[in-house]
């Protein structure tokens, strides 16, 4: 018997749930699974965040999940309770990027329940191998499953070196207060870490629009009509590297895993099966941007200045998110940025400059400082919320993400959201 790891790449043109519940289900039965369509069945997709006119993108489609949950349907040999468990973004409820995406429509169609992270019941388990957490709390439903299914987007993620897919979904195991925690130069053992227990049973990725380019939860769509499945989240992410024309090895979160023995990079330990070749693939997607780079690197109207320490997951990319946020959605004030200087991290070195803005509570100038107008945002890292708010309230740019709508989730319903969990003891 072959010790190859196994990736099944199939085609699949749009978001058909028929045509999804049929290659989703040759995917169950190709990894031999079908055995496992039965009692708690949890399915963890990514609702980052979801709004039809800034992040139409940036979520596993209900469409995909509805021909899913069809497969499992059709497949399961005995009773059996569905479960969609995710934490979306910090400082959102998750409830409103369920409802954004359209999640609550599946449970016309199937039996099935929508549970925010947040609001379920909670249990807490002790790592064995965690280098930076001693132990992740999060939903029951997650941990107590008899069948656990990871339906991550194919995106790119300038936080973690280029690429968002199964791996990483693991950061929405983690609730908020813990999901900032050492979100910085720490971020890849962090996710790391998380893997002693995000380990799906069934992955199966929605990539028939991915997005990639900037932002992750901002950049446009663009499509690559594939769905991609495996029973491991390396070598599921070892290919999905491979299409994006990355080397897994210099993706941190995927190097880490690999020396801390989750698996191996290398390509040729890995089947890929399916209707679609690796190269043809490859083809289609030469040329197309991550958007991965220094952020000192990025040409705009700021002039941004950078120290140590360089965090990729923490000041550094949070502040190139935002950069790209405005990229992305708002192209005419890309080309008038007002021209601020931006300092992130300890940067050595004299400044001169009109308007000066600090980004991270360890910033600073450790040289002579010239400025008429001085600002600092604080947090390790900011949150990209507050990002957005502060960068508003001290410079005036108004990023696309400051809406009101947006507001409205991230502050009334978030208040709400505290109050429904402390009425239930779910806190
Ligand atoms: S404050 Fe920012 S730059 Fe400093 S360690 Fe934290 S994330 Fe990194």
């Amino acid at each position: 018997m072959s010790s190859k790891k196994k990736v099944l790449v199939r085609e699949c043109l749009r978001y058909d749930p028929q045509a999804i519940e049929k290659i989703t289900r040759e995917g169950l039965e190709e990894f031999g699974l079908n055995h496992k369509i039965q009692g708690k069945i949890t399915i963890k997709p990514n609702v980052v965040v979801a709004h039809p006119k800034i992040a139409p993108s940036a979520f596993t489609r209900p469409e995909f999940i509805s021909g899913l949950l069809q497969a499992l349907q059709k497949g399961k040999n005995g009773d059996s309770t569905i479960v969609i468990a995710e934490k979306c973004g910090v400082g959102i409820p998750t409830s409103r990027m369920f409802r954004r995406a359209g999640y609550h429509k599946l449970k016309k169609n199937h039996q099935v329940k929508i549970l925010p992270t947040e609001e379920s019941r909670k249990k807490t388990v002790s790592l064995r191998r965690g280098k930076i957490h001693e132990n992740i709390t999060t939903a029951r439903e997650i941990l107590d499953r008899d069948f656990l299914i990871y339906t991550p987007k194919l995106k790119s993620n300038c936080l973690t070196h280029g690429l968002t897919a199964a791996v990483k979904l693991n950061m929405g195991l983690f609730l908020d207060k813990k999901r900032m925690w050492n979100h910085n130069f720490n971020l890849d053992e962090k996710i790391v870490d998380s893997l002693e227990i995000g380990s799906p049973d069934f992955i199966a990725t929605d990539a028939i629009e991915i997005s990639i380019g900037g932002n992750h939860i901002t950049q446009h769509g663009r499509q690559l009509g594939l769905i991609i499945m495996a029973d491991n989240v390396i070598a599921h992410d070892v290919v999905c590297a491979h299409i994006f024309h990355l080397d897994p090895r210099k993706i941190h979160h995927l190097r880490l895993a690999q020396e801390r023995g989750y698996g191996l990079l290398n390509l040729e330990g890995i089947e890929i099966k399916g209707d679609v070749s690796l190269e043809e693939i490859r083809t289609k997607t030469k040329g197309w941007k991550t958007g991965f780079k220094r952020v000192d690197q990025v040409d705009c109207g700021m002039k941004i200045l950078s120290g140590e320490p360089y965090c990729t997951g923490g000041c550094h990319g949070v502040f190139l998110d935002w950069l790209y946020m405005i990229k992305d959605r708002k192209p005419k004030l890309w080309k008038n940025l007002p021209p601020w200087t931006v300092v992130i991290g300890k940067y050595k070195g004299d400044v001169q400059a009109e308007r000066l803005m600090i980004i991270g509570s360890c910033s600073e100038i450790q040289g002579k400082v010239k400025a008429r107008k001085r600002r600092k945002i604080r947090g390790c890292p900011p949150r990209h919320k507050d990002l957005v708010l502060w960068m508003f309230l001290k410079t005036g740019v108004l990023n696309p993400l400051f809406r009101l709508d947006l507001i409205i989730d991230a502050y009334p319903f978030l208040f709400f959201s505290w109050c429904k969990r402390l009425l239930t003891g779910r806190f």
